[in-house]
Parts: C-alpha cells; sequence; structure tokens
C-alpha cells in the first residue's frame, strides 16, 4: 500500500517536472542587454520569460568595453538584442558582425529628444550626441515601452505578459519621477549646482532643474586637459558649488584634486552609466534613482 502511495507520488511528480520543464524550454527567450542599467529594465519587462544577459556589469564602464569571445557567444545564442543608442556603444556593430546574431537588435533611446553639445577635438569643434538619455526617468518610459514591444515582436505569445509588466513598471517610474521632481525642487535654487567627473547628468540637469559641470564631456574615452581642470577650478570657486561627486564607473583621482583645490566637499559617489551589484546600493534602474537623488539632496541642502 505504501509503495503503491509512493509510486504515485512518484509518477505525478515526474509529469509536474515534464511540465515545468518542457513549458521552461518553450516558453522562455534569450535576451542580450548592453548594460546594466538596460538590463535591469529588460528583467522588468520580460519577468520569467525572458533570460537575460548582460554584457556591461556593475560598476562597469560601457564607453570603453572590450567584448570578450564569451559576448560573442551569448549574443550569438539569443533571440534579441537590446543596445541604448544614441552612440553609446560604439563597440557593439563589430561585436554583432562578429558573433553571427540573427536575431532583432531594438535600440532602446528610440523617440528620445537627444542632447547634443559642442565639445573642442584636437582643435575643432564637434558636436556630439550624450547618450545618457536613461537619467530622466521621463526617457525611461520610453526605453521600457520600446522593450515591450521589441519583446512582443520577437515572442508573441508572451504579448499579454510583457504588456502586464510594462504597465506595472511603467507606474512605478511614474511615481519615482514624482518623488523626484519634489526631492529636487525642494532645493534652494543657488545650489542646485554639482560637479561629476564625466558629463553623465546632462538629461537629469535638464528634467530636474540642476545645473552640471563635468571636466571629461559625455564620454570616459577622453581626459580632460590641465586647462580643462583649471578652468573648471576657476568655475567652482566663482560659482560657489557646494559639492563634487565621485561616479561609481570613474577614476576618483581628477575629482579628490579638484575637491581638494577648491574646498568644495565630496557629496558622495552617484551611479551614472552601470548599477551596483546585487548587494550595492543602486542595484536596479529606480534604486539608482533613489540612492542618487538621497546623496543630491543630502550633499546641497546642508
Ligand atoms: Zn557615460
Amino acid at each position: 500500500m505504501q509503495s503503491r502511495v509512493l509510486m504515485q507520488i512518484g509518477v505525478a511528480l515526474a509529469v509536474v517536472l515534464g511540465v515545468a520543464s518542457g513549458a521552461h524550454a518553450a516558453d522562455t527567450i534569450k535576451a542580450v542587454a548592453s548594460f546594466s542599467i538596460l538590463g535591469d529594465m529588460v528583467k522588468q519587462v520580460g519577468g520569467d520569460r525572458v533570460e537575460v544577459t548582460t554584457l556591461v556589469g556593475p560598476d562597469g564602464d560601457a564607453h570603453v568595453y572590450e567584448p570578450t569571445p564569451a559576448d560573442a557567444r551569448n549574443l550569438a545564442a539569443s533571440q534579441i538584442l537590446f543596445i541604448n543608442g544614441l552612440g553609446f556603444e560604439g563597440w557593439m556593430e563589430r561585436l554583432e558582425k562578429s558573433s553571427g546574431f540573427k536575431g532583432n537588435t531594438i535600440v532602446a533611446s528610440t523617440g528620445v529628444k537627444p542632447r547634443t553639445m559642442i565639445e573642442e577635438e584636437g582643435g575643432h569643434a564637434k558636436t556630439i550626441t550624450d547618450p545618457h538619455a536613461w537619467q530622466n526617468l521621463d526617457n525611461g518610459k520610453l526605453y521600457v515601452a520600446n522593450i515591450r514591444d521589441g519583446l512582443i515582436a520577437a515572442d508573441r505569445a508572451g504579448k499579454a505578459v510583457y504588456e502586464a509588466n510594462a504597465a506595472k513598471y511603467l507606474d512605478q517610474i511614474a511615481e519615482e519621477e514624482a518623488t523626484v521632481k519634489q526631492a529636487l525642487a525642494s532645493l534652494p535654487k543657488d545650489r542646485r549646482k554639482l560637479i561629476t567627473s564625466h558629463d553623465a547628468f546632462g538629461y537629469f540637469g535638464a528634467a530636474y532643474g540642476l545645473e552640471i559641470i563635468a571636466p571629461e564631456g559625455v564620454s570616459t574615452e577622453s581626459e580632460a586637459s590641465a586647462q580643462d581642470v583649471a578652468k573648471i577650478i576657476r568655475q567652482i570657486k566663482a560659482e560657489h558649488v557646494p559639492a563634487v561627486f565621485m561616479e561609481n564607473i570613474t577614476d576618483h583621482r581628477l575629482l579628490d584634486q579638484i575637491a581638494r583645490e577648491t574646498g568644495a566637499k565630496i557629496g558622495g559617489e552617484l551611479y551614472t552609466d552601470a548599477l551596483s551589484p546585487a548587494d550595492g546600493p543602486a542595484p536596479s534602474y529606480l534604486d539608482m534613482f533613489r540612492h542618487n537623488v538621497g546623496a543630491l539632496t543630502a550633499a546641497m541642502s546642508s
């Protein structure tokens, strides 16, 4: 009797496992995201149906990334690739070609109104597109819509799931947006200035009313010249900029020097182009905003 019950349980278990693993194989798709912030957004929208591999991981610098053979293998095995676009991933086109990737490429920033700036390069003024559009939550909503539509195109059967996940996530983003606007609007106008090492907060500053000064321009590829640094030091002193912020993806030495020479205080570390590891203060896109706004308001209100 006992053995028969056990046998029945065994059969039932086999059926359950069989169904579960069958469903797993049939219902999930493989996606690659170029960097950690985008990877989190794809996970939020994809939920259990999407296996996401992120190329440039936590604290990584996507401006100067060098893809690995493992990246090419992951990409080749994927149905869909998500990139930021706006010139952020200069290394991607070559990786796509060399990997033999056959899936769809979704540019998450499609529809964003790009910010451009003039930068000096070898004595010539050059117009450069600022890729850091995710730092405005309103753009984040566009990213989510593009991710949702991309996933639906690659996996029709998951349409209802992607729509529901995206709707829920869009609500969370809108809620965070209201919180961010309220927190930063409460800061005195003459204190809403900050220094970061590379210019990753252009969209953030424009959206939330902050003035950003950055010695390195919109990419981490070029180093600030001694002249740039001297100019910024004069500007900080003249405008009484209250705080200098480190970034999780860049070397801290330049900003240490600027803080020393100007007396501006170090306002902590901002997450600009990458999330923190899971146990850090900014393991998701929305956590990144909560952390950054917390650090900014703490440094600027005191
Ligand atoms: Zn950047």
